[in-house]
């Protein structure tokens, strides 16, 4: 066995080069750091580049989640069908709300949410559904949407994954009522930690501005510039979820390269379905036709009839050869939050256990080199014949 003799490839590096430092700079050098003038321009430059709106800049994509379940007045008693396969922030937003998140099974064949599922889980209490485009592949919004129109429920999309990328030549974050999106630093363009909503609703706009900043009468940032007052009036409990110039700088550079970005990502994960095809060991993640992937994940499944390991020991026989990987995610209901607080167990939503249990997200950032990619190749392939069945 070749184990590693070079660096270790971590599972993400940011892309930051000297656009993004002489970006931030400038404002550290302007005086001005929090939301202010860079804030703005990068609102409207992202709801320019997918036609959205409105977009509001906030300070994570949890943040996001929350005010747009508080926006519409989702409370106590209420209930917001998600899907089991997702990050801790899809349920616990609900949760902060004082509402039940009611978790839904992935789909046979991949890692998103059932349509069909969906429709079992509608409740008179049910309020609102928070697909999540898992991996950057969008979910079948069309279907979604549908029964949301059906039984008059919001749809909140968690797109954190999802920039930029989409469904049937509609950009992600034009499509549900509201669309959440992650700069967190890992995903696909990032300002260290941040966030964006877009909506086509302008109440819901406006209510999103006021509530993200304290419940202030629209834009209090303003009353330390020159066209500002002093005078403010609070018009209902609101969060500190606003995002930073500082920040928005960064964001601004890396907007301007997403889709280099994305298209660097889209060859690596190419070149590793490619591979994958050949291997029985590993199974390759779907490709959309009917959509454009943001690629943030690439998640193949370990193939268990195939190889005599398991996906743990894959992970490991990975990192002994000198790469990083991840996994995402272990399902909410398998976590104790959802399992003492909310009566859920083990076994209830098999296929995402399945799936689950066979994830391995590898590395797929702009900055690999052909190099790298080749060595994630080369040591997959030695997995799979030194653990063939
Ligand atoms: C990363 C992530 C979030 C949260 O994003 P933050 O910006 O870190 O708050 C939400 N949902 C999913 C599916 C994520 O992967």
């Amino acid at each position: 066995m070749s184990l590693a003799s070079t660096t270790f490839l971590p599972f993400h590096r940011a892309s930051i080069d000297e656009a993004e430092i002489q970006a931030v700079l400038e404002v550290l050098k302007s005086g001005w750091l929090t939301s202010g003038p860079r804030v703005k321009e990068f609102e409207a430059a992202f709801a320019n580049y997918i036609g959205a709106a409105h977009a509001l800049a906030v300070n994570s994509c949890t943040s996001a989640l929350h005010l747009a379940l508080a926006v519409d007045g989702i409370r106590e008693g209420d209930e917001v069908i998600i899907p089991t396969m997702t990050f801790a922030a899809t349920g616990e937003t609900v949760l902060y709300q004082k509402a039940r998140p009611v978790l839904v099974d992935c789909s046979p064949d991949s890692f998103h949410i059932d349509v069909r599922e969906i429709e079992r889980a509608i409740t008179p209490r049910t309020r609102a559904i928070v697909p999540v485009h898992y991996a950057g592949y969008p979910c079948d919004m069309d279907a979604i949407l549908q029964l949301a129109e059906r039984h008059d429920l919001l749809v909140i999309e968690d797109a954190a994954h999802a920039f930029p990328s989409s469904y049937k030549g509609r950009m992600i974050g034009t499509i549900g009522h509201m669309t959440c999106f992650s700069f967190y630093a890992t995903k696909t363009i990032t300002t260290g930690e941040g966030g964006m909503i877009t909506t086509a609703n302008p109440d819901f706009a406006d209510r999103l501005r006021i509530l993200a900043l304290h419940g202030i009468s629209r834009d209090a940032w303003n009353r330390y510039t020159e066209k500002g007052t002093w005078r403010y009036d609070i018009l209902e409990t609101g969060y500190k979820y606003n995002l930073t110039d500082v920040q928005a700088a960064l964001g601004l550079s890396q907007l301007a390269k997403a889709e280099e970005l994305r298209l660097r990502r889209a060859a690596i994960a190419a070149q590793y379905s490619q591979a994958l095809s050949s291997m029985d060991a590993f199974c390759a993640p779907p490709e959309p036709n009917d959509a454009s992937h943001a690629w943030h994940l690439y998640v193949l499944r370990v193939n268990p009839t195939a190889l005599t390991i398991g996906r743990d020991r894959v992970i490991e026989e990975l990192k002994a050869r000198g790469i990083g990987t991840s996994v995402h995610f272990i399902p909410l209901h398998m976590h104790s939050l959802y399992q003492k607080q909310l009566g859920y167990r083990n076994g209830q939503f098999p296929r995402a256990e399945q799936h689950f249990e066979n994830a391995v997200s590898l590395p797929l950032f702009p900055s690999m080199t052909d190099h790298d990619v080749t060595r994630v190749i080369s040591a997959l392939g030695e997995l799979s014949s030194a653990f063939r069945k």
